[in-house]
């Protein structure tokens, strides 16, 4: 059976605070308060899940137990099928330099790269967006949105982060880079999945 949210507090699962200042916003009406992990000392475990769901899961599992509160996390990336699904799990990680300087111009180069290394590869990909709703008793509901659309070459707008300049959404043929921040927002893999946690966890 599903577990619909009925407290008045939640704690995000990010230490960072554009992060937890979105997923308020975006759950504002149903949850009087939202408080981040940072707010409660808790450090980030290690997201060793194979797969977005089973990282979003533990770290909201995580946060739930060490606050005693509910806990929501989130877990996205992009996935490329012709590249075996990578960058995935490790989108992040592949714009760390090897001197441990973020640059994601640098990852979009290796997007690139390995793709143009495989004739004929299919530009196809998907954003994913998990998202897991723990509480401190145990139950965990999680979701998973997609965004799915093709990459391009060069990188196009700087309107968004990661990813968004290589990344034109199916139905559209500008990139999420260059789209207004509201329209990304509205067809966006984390729009989905707040859509789809929202309709089974939240009441109004
Ligand atoms: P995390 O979920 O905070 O670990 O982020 C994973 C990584 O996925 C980010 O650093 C970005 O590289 C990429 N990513 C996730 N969502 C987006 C998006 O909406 N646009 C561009 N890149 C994204």
């Amino acid at each position: 059976m599903v577990r619909v949210f009925r407290n008045d507090r939640l704690v995000i699962a990010s230490h960072n605070p554009g992060k937890v200042r979105e997923i308020a916003h975006l759950l504002g009406t149903f949850v009087p308060q939202v408080d981040s992990a940072a707010d409660h000392g808790l450090a980030e475990p290690e997201e060793t899940g194979d797969s977005f769901v089973a990282n979003a899961a533990l770290k909201a599992h995580h946060t739930a137990a060490g606050t005693g509160l509910p806990a929501l996390a989130d877990d996205s990336g992009l996935v490329v099928p012709a590249l075996d699904g990578a960058p995935g799990l490790h989108s992040a990680r592949w714009a760390v330099r090897p001197e441990g300087r973020r640059d994601f111009g640098w990852a979009m180069e290796r997007l690139t790269a390995a793709l143009d290394d495989r004739p004929n590869a299919d530009r196809r990909a998907y954003f994913v967006c998990a998202l897991a709703l723990a509480w401190p008793d145990g139950p965990c509901e999680t979701v998973e949105g997609r965004a799915y659309g093709c990459l391009v070459w060069p990188p196009r707008g700087d309107r968004g982060f990661g990813y968004d300049p290589i990344f034109v959404p199916d139905g559209h043929d500008v990139t999420y880079g260059e789209m207004e921040p509201a329209a990304k927002h509205a067809i966006s893999h984390r729009a989905d999945a707040f859509r789809q946690l929202v309709a089974r966890c939240f009441r109004r």
